[in-house]
């Protein structure tokens, strides 16, 4: 069965210290049959580590060479494009110059802070941040200007991971018109979305929640994909099979590879 890893992130971003190799190794040795190495670029980000232009040359130099040595496992070229609205004339302009097998659009920012630093909460309480949050993931899938330079929507929830209340999930209850809006924009624009697993440690559940897995797939969402968002070797392939279960149960039959862009929907199963 494919077992595909979709969210990797080696020495080639700003805040990995993983040799492509070690993340190969680990995948394989978890019985990952497709690792895609995404790495950061989120121009204009205020932590000055984030805002360049990964050295994609040197990737594409070490992933060839890793094809060649672990043919066994397909190995993916990819990138993790943090939405600023700001910079998204310079981020599209990069991006079409490089050759990728698969492009991460992520909404980090808010207003011009990572949801992720303490300060991005502001006093606002629960609902407020959020909401907030969310309107910008709507702008993220709604600029034109993007749109024909990414694959699929990382995430969905990642303010989740901030851990900034007593309790961080974030159903689909919480907003349910909202997150219509945003998936069927991503439906209509032919772009798939992402089951991220590091929310399970950091955030209490895959991201998005399985309750918005299940309402992307009632309105009509196809193209799914699977990330550990790893950073470190321990966490490459990390609940990828919890990942295949969430999406079985919500009522897929297939995920969706892609290669050079390309996506391909392939059967998965859920292993008892
Ligand atoms: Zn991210
Ligand atoms: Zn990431």
């Amino acid at each position: 069965m494919v077992l595909p890893d979709y969210h990797v992130h080696s020495l080639f971003s700003p805040d990995s210290k993983m040799s492509p190799e070690e993340a190969v190794r680990a995948a394989i040795a978890l019985g990952v049959t497709e690792l895609c190495f995404t790495e950061h670029m989120d121009l204009g980000h205020h932590m000055e580590m984030y805002d360049k232009i990964p050295n994609f040359d040197g990737m594409e130099k070490t992933i060839s060479m890793l094809r060649k040595k672990y043919p066994d496992i397909h190995i993916g070229k990819g990138v993790e494009v943090g939405y600023i609205s700001d910079t998204v004339e310079q981020t599209a302009e990069v991006l079409a110059k490089q050759n990728f097998d698969y492009v991460l659009l992520s909404t980090h920012c808010v207003d011009g802070l990572d949801c992720g630093v303490p300060e991005s909460k502001r006093g606002q309480d629960k609902i407020t941040a959020y909401k907030r949050y969310l309107e910008t993931v709507y702008m993220s899938v709604t600029d034109e200007r993007l749109t024909a330079q990414y694959d699929c929507v990382s995430h969905i929830g990642y303010i989740a991971k901030g851990l900034h209340y007593e309790d961080n999930t974030f159903p689909y209850e919480l907003f349910p018109e909202l997150f219509d809006k945003i998936l069927c924009e991503i439906i209509k624009r032919g772009k798939g979305i992402e089951v991220n697993t590091s929310g399970i440690d950091r955030g209490g559940h895959v991201l998005p929640h399985p309750s918005i897995i299940r309402r992307y797939r009632e309105l009509g969402g196809r193209m799914i994909t699977i990330g550990s968002d790893a950073h470190k070797s321990q966490n490459v392939g990390a609940y990828i099979k919890d990942a295949v279960a969430v999406i079985v149960e919500a009522g897929f039959e297939e995920i969706t590879l892609f290669h050079n862009r390309v996506p391909r929907m392939v059967r998965i199963t859920k292993e008892d």
